[in-house]
């Protein structure tokens, strides 16, 4: 998997203070996108174990306390991204206690195959569906356009 952005303070991308990591590879190819370069899965920086350890280390880092982490791009869900990014939110979840995972993904959550479908196991909240132009509204919370869902993943 490559990767676009890393930002290890965020206050932009979900609630509270976060870590917030722009994944590369994207299908859904939505008009008015407002992150195309992040389309290609070559585009970008390789994700390396170093990167996920940094995530880990920043998550945990007491002098400034993050609410979670948030993974967006690009899609996290692209095929090609699944694996690596399971293995991240397993990380997380086992490393990271009290931490949540926030995931924006164009596909929708009834077209998640089983392999996508593994990684709700480990986050906290799918923001589904493909960017809208005609459904857009920045007044919403979380997400762009109004046919976009906000799912909490765990009960
Ligand atoms: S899912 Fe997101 S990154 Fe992909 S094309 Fe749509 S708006 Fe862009």
């Amino acid at each position: 998997m490559n990767y676009h952005q890393y930002y290890p303070v965020d206050v932009v991308n979900g609630p509270g203070t976060r870590c917030t990591l722009f994944v590369s590879g994207c299908v859904h190819q939505c008009k008015g996108c407002y992150n195309q370069s992040t389309w290609s899965l070559t585009s970008g920086l390789p994700f390396t174990d170093q990167l996920a350890d940094q995530i880990i280390a920043d998550l945990n880092d007491q002098r400034i306390i993050k609410r979670g982490l948030s993974l967006s791009g690009g899609d996290p869900l692209h095929p090609s991204n699944v694996s690596t990014v399971l293995a991240l939110v397993q990380r997380v979840n086992q490393e990271c206690p009290g931490k949540d995972i926030w995931l924006w993904t164009g596909y929708r959550l009834s077209e998640l195959n089983a392999q996508q479908r593994q990684v709700l196991d480990h986050i906290d909240v799918l923001i589904d569906g493909k960017f809208e132009q005609d459904k857009a509204d920045p007044s919403l919370p979380w997400r762009g356009s109004h046919n976009q869902v906000i799912h909490s993943c765990k009960v």
